[in-house]
């Protein structure tokens, strides 16, 4: 090797490394039951998927309630303000002073979302795109722009944020619709102890992406997940100070049929 390639490529590769640490940590917890630090840099990253073009928006079903509809922020409220993030052309758009979620809680659910991250992206990593929708208003499917775009894996777009990243990346290009359906089996508490994990199946653009993960607890970031007890929850979307946009968002609430945990208690019938 010329001496010049050996004095230049081993910068280069310095640079390399620590760009890649920056996607990530090791000084943080181990997640329970896997070789992994919380956000480890390390993880492999998924695979990508592209899942085709995006398609027209999904019309909601008989019974969904619909949570937007492209006219105004109605079933939304900011807490303890108005939800102010602008609608405008069909969408609403991550801007104002904070998160928004709905008025109305939900138990377990079958949720649409549509959203997209500007077409001009800006930044790198956790601050290209960056939203999240939280279940029951404590559990974050991630929305990010992950589209040629390095960050750590359990922190890219569809990860239980902190905790499971997806099985694959089937992240659109920046700008172009995207979807989520997202099945949400609440966590069970009892004697205010969990029973049994809150459990997530996430559809990222027609591509299944969780498949009934459970959740490790409410989430965090740098830190391990824990549970709180709690009862029903509102849809909350994040304001991660990127203007990420939404539309058509609408929910079905789900009667399952009960859970192993409560089964179980059940003294059997002969
Ligand atoms: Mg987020």
């Amino acid at each position: 090797m010329h001496r010049c390639m050996l004095r230049c490529s081993l910068p280069v590769a310095l640079f390399a490394a620590l760009a890649g640490a920056q996607t990530g940590y090791t000084d943080t917890p181990m997640l329970p039951g896997q070789p992994w630090h919380v956000h480890d840099s390390a993880r492999p990253r998924p695979p990508v998927v592209d899942p085709g073009p995006a398609g027209q928006p999904v019309p909601p079903p008989a019974d969904a309630v619909v949570l937007f509809d492209g006219k105004d922020l109605s079933q939304w409220t900011g807490g303890k303000a108005a939800a102010q993030w602008k609608v405008e052309n069909g969408c609403m758009e991550v801007s104002g002073s904070g998160d928004i979620q709905t008025k109305a809680e939900f138990g377990d659910f079958q949720l649409h979302v549509e959203w997209a991250t500007p077409r001009e992206p800006k930044g790198h990593s956790q601050e290209r795109g960056n939203s999240g929708v939280f279940l029951s208003g404590r559990y974050e499917v991630q929305v990010l722009d992950s589209y040629d775009n390095e960050t750590y894996a359990d922190g890219q777009a569809a990860a239980l944020y902190g905790q499971s990243p997806p099985l694959v990346n089937a992240c659109r290009k920046p700008g172009e619709w995207q979807t989520y359906d997202i099945v949400f089996v609440a966590p069970r508490f009892g004697d205010g102890k969990l029973l049994a994990p809150g459990r997530v199946t996430v559809i990222h653009n027609g591509v299944l992406v969780q498949h009934d993960q459970p959740l490790l607890g409410l989430t965090a970031h740098r830190t391990l997940p824990s549970y709180q007890p709690h009862g029903r929850g509102p849809i909350r979307l994040q304001n991660h100070g990127c203007p990420v946009r939404y539309r058509n968002v609408w929910i079905r609430e789900l009667q399952l049929p009960p859970a192993a945990d409560t089964a179980a208690t059940e003294t059997p019938k002969k």
